[in-house]
């Protein structure tokens, strides 16, 4: 067990990172072909898939809501995905992220045009080293994009936090374990809009304010690859 005092060493984290720096982000839509639209995104060794399908009908009927479509998300972590078989199937902590996943995810797009309809989207933690829903919401955004479901923005996320007493952007699994404060930040870079913001641990406000402007750059550069993404999919394409 790593101590918090041994977290930064020399100004750099245990994986060599300087406190500003995200790991190598890797993403890639169309991974699932059954699915309407799909991505894969890595955050260093965190690798999540997200697969949407929809809109369609849902069934049974008496879940339809006549104003608007149902936004159905699911997260879950593969029992594989950590060093101790994780048991599978839903528990607390993968209930909570599935609905801050959806509430992330909601703002972004007209679920009012699709009535009665429902949009499916499962995201699935094949390896988790930290960072899990962010990395998640990541997948999930590029997969709605992917499935040409009109959206208002993109929807970018990362992790922040403090440890050693220093302020860090995307957190390991150790770092999150041991850390004296750590944040999820969810947002639609070009609306300016948070969409997701928890935090666990203490910090002043001085603090949590600079970790906040660090989660916005951050996740300008998650979006600025999201884009190119997309991009490249449709010079695929051309
Ligand atoms: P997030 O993955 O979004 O940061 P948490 O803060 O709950 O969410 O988890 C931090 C990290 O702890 C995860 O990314 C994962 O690496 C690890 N972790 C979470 N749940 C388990 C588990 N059941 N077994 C082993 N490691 C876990």
């Amino acid at each position: 067990m790593k101590t918090r005092e041994k977290l930064i060493v020399d100004g750099k984290r245990l994986d060599g990172r300087l406190p500003e720096q995200l790991r190598t982000i890797e993403m890639k839509t169309g991974v699932v072909t059954r699915a309407n639209g799909s991505a894969l995104m890595k955050f260093g060794n965190t690798i999540a898939i997200a697969s949407v399908h929809g809109p369609r009908a849902l069934f049974p009927r008496h879940l339809q809501e006549s104003e608007t479509c149902l936004l159905r998300c699911r997260y879950n972590m593969a029992p594989f995905s950590v060093d101790e078989r994780k048991s599978p199937g839903p528990d607390r902590r993968s209930v909570e992220l599935s609905k801050v996943i959806r509430l992330a995810l909601e703002p972004t797009l007209f679920l009012e045009d699709f009535p009665r309809a429902t949009i499916d989207v499962y995201v699935e933690i094949l390896q988790a080293d930290g960072s899990t829903r962010v990395a998640g919401i990541n997948a999930a955004s590029l997969a709605l994009a992917d499935a040409g479901i009109p959206m208002r923005d993109l929807v970018a996320a990362c992790s922040v936090g403090k440890i050693s007493g220093t302020l860090v952007v995307d957190l390991t699994a150790d770092e999150d374990n041991n850390s004296e404060a750590d944040l999820a930040f969810a947002m639609l870079p070009s609306k300016k809009k948070i969409t997701l913001l928890q935090m666990d641990g203490i910090l002043t406000k001085e603090e949590l304010n600079k970790l906040l402007k660090l989660a916005k750059d951050s996740c300008e550069k998650v979006y600025e690859t999201q884009k190119k993404v997309l991009k490249e999919k449709y010079k695929r394409v051309e």
